[in-house]
């Protein structure tokens, strides 16, 4: 299980680096679902515990944030927090503007 967190620990630094990350909320609706949580590529759920970015892209894919509050379990198709959908804070990424001054 290490491996996989060192993994996960060298993605992290990585997505913050290329993107920007937009909040839309806390909890399923801020996806833009109408009952559940929605899955898209670009949205990402953050663990207000260990601030663990997790992919939305696929469900395919079971994962665990590094705490274990949040969790994706592929095979039963389900996704949440031991705290509450409420606790989970919904990002979207945006390419990062190259120029912080906006020069030309
Ligand atoms: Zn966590």
């Amino acid at each position: 299980m290490e491996d996989v967190d060192a993994a996960k620990n060298q993605e992290q630094p990585k997505l913050l680096d290329g993107n920007e990350l937009v909040y839309l909320g806390n909890g399923w609706r801020a996806t833009g679902g109408t009952h559940g949580w929605r899955m898209s590529p670009g949205i990402y759920f953050k663990c207000v515990r260990c601030g663990y970015l997790m992919s939305a892209e696929s469900t395919e894919q079971t994962d665990f944030c590094f705490c274990g509050t949040m969790s994706k379990d592929a095979d039963a198709g389900r996704f949440g927090s031991v705290l509450g959908d409420d606790r989970i804070e919904v990002y979207r990424t945006a390419p990062k503007r190259q120029s912080e001054s906006g020069a030309r």
